[in-house]
Parts: structure tokens; C-alpha cells; sequence
């Protein structure tokens, strides 16, 4: 029996990076896990395979972040396909970044809608079938606490709005015994972030530990807090940056 053994969890933006790492800790630690996915298939089916191969049970969906129909489907799909749903980590994400006067309007509200309206409205979506308590854990970035470089205010801003998310959320439904908890990755090595490309040395300069995470130090994280190790933690922010925010 693992610790999340009879517990389903559903993880948006789970076919490749931090997600797939996440959803890997949870399917270990014994949770049905459904992903979501915008149009990496292959990769997502991949993550499946994999959870299935170590004896698992995971189903992956498409759900493209910013059709709010589309969220609600996940949620009853997910559901519907694994009879609950228990843990939700909002973590499906786009790095859009640049000169400030070179943002487009389309950029922004996709970015919003990506990071913030979609979390908001899946959490919305959930609770109402987490009858037996939950655990909502958002995924923010350490730029959401401190922008040590140009080029990336549209993004801080969009991951900072987790912050109040997470804080509303952990007082709306504490009383339903549900958590609500923000995980703030720092440089991770992933497609959006590779630890080996040339700009990733100015990146690691900014840890104390001089290297990037990998996408399992923040599933580990998760996964503290998606179990009963984390019964007791709700309106938190971690932050798991090699030191960069230190
Ligand atoms: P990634 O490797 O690029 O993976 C992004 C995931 O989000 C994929 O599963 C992708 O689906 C999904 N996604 C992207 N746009 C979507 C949309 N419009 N609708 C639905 N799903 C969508 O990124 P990552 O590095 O693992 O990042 C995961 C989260 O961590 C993001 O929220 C990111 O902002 C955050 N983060 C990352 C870093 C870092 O250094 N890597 C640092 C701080 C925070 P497809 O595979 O179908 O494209």
C-alpha cells in the first residue's frame, strides 16, 4: 500500500517536464492519476505507458488551458473514468518572455488565462467532488517572489497571481478539509527551461547551489504535499530554486 493508494489525482500539463515527474511521484505513491495534455500525444501516452509498465492505473486527456469547457470535461471525465478526484496540481504552463515593448496583447491574455483562469477554474470545478477533503497544489515559479532579469513581467505576474489563489482557496475550503498549497519551482530542467542550452549558464549563476532542479526535486515536493505529510500545511508557498530567490 502506498500513501496515496485509493486516492486520484488529476495533473494538468502532465505529458512532458515537471508535470510528468509529478504525475510518475503520485502513480508511485500508489494515486490513479489522470493528465492533461494540449497537443503533445505521444508524450502524454508516454507518461501513461510508463505509470502502467510500474503497475499503475493513468489516463491522459487533452485539454487545451484556456477552453474553460474543456477544463470542466477534464474534471468530470476524470471522474467518470476513476470514479474521484482527490488531489489537484495545476501546473500546465508556457514560458512566453522578451522585451516589455514587444509583449503582444494575445500573449498576455493567454498567459493569464493559462496560469491564472485556468487554475482557478479547475479548482472550482474539483472541490465539488472532493467530498472527502483534497489537496489543490499550484505550481508557481520563483519569479512569482523575486525577477532577478529583464524580459519576464508578463510571466511574474501571471504565476503571482497563485499567490492569492492559493491563500483564498486554503481559507474557502479549509473547512472542507482541503488544502491548498503553491510549489515555486526555480530554473528546472525541462523543454521550456534545458539545463544543457547556452542561456541556462546565467541562469544556474543565480542559484546558491550553482545548478537547476530536476523536474523530480519538485514532484518530491508535491508529493509532501499531496500526502498525509501534508495534512497540516495549507495557504503555504515552497519554494524548491537551488537557492535563487535565497
Ligand atoms: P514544459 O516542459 O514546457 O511542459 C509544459 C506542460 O504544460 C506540457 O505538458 C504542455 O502540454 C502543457 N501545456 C502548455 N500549454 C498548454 C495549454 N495551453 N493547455 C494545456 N496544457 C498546456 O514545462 P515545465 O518546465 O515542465 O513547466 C511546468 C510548470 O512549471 C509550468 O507552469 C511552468 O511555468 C512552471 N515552471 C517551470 C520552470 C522551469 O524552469 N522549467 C521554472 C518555474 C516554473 P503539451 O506537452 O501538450 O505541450
Amino acid at each position: 500500500m502506498g500513501q496515496l493508494t485509493g486516492k486520484v489525482a488529476l495533473v494538468t500539463g502532465g505529458s512532458r517536464g515537471i508535470g510528468a515527474a509529478i504525475a510518475r511521484e503520485l502513480a508511485g505513491a500508489g494515486a490513479d492519476v489522470a493528465i492533461t495534455y494540449a497537443t503533445a500525444k505521444d508524450h502524454a501516452q508516454s507518461v501513461v505507458e510508463a505509470i502502467e509498465a510500474a503497475g499503475g492505473r493513468a489516463l491522459a486527456v487533452q485539454a487545451e488551458a484556456t477552453d474553460a469547457d474543456a477544463l470542466r470535461a477534464v474534471v468530470e471525465g476524470t471522474v467518470s473514468a476513476l470514479s474521484r478526484i482527490d488531489i489537484l496540481v495545476n501546473n500546465a504552463g508556457i514560458a512566453v518572455y522578451g522585451p516589455l515593448e514587444e509583449v503582444t496583447l494575445e500573449e498576455v491574455d493567454r498567459t493569464l488565462a493559462i496560469h491564472a483562469r485556468a487554475s482557478f477554474l479547475l479548482a472550482q470545478a474539483a472541490v465539488r467532488h472532493m467530498t472527502e477533503g483534497g489537496r489543490i497544489i499550484n505550481i508557481g515559479s520563483s519569479l512569482a517572489e523575486r525577477v532577478p532579469y529583464p524580459g519576464w513581467t508578463l510571466y511574474a505576474m501571471s504565476k503571482s497571481a497563485l499567490i492569492g489563489l492559493t491563500k483564498g482557496l486554503a481559507r474557502d475550503l479549509g473547512p472542507l478539509g482541503i488544502t491548498a498549497n503553491l510549489v515555486h519551482p526555480g530554473s528546472t530542467d525541462t523543454d521550456m527551461n534545458p539545463a544543457a542550452a547556452p542561456e541556462a549558464d546565467e541562469e544556474r549563476r543565480y542559484t546558491a547551489l550553482n545548478r537547476y532542479c530536476a523536474p523530480a526535486d519538485i514532484a518530491a515536493t508535491v508529493l509532501h504535499l499531496a500526502g498525509p505529510t501534508g495534512r497540516n500545511i495549507t495557504g503555504a508557498a515552497i519554494t524548491v530554486d537551488a537557492g535563487t530567490t535565497a
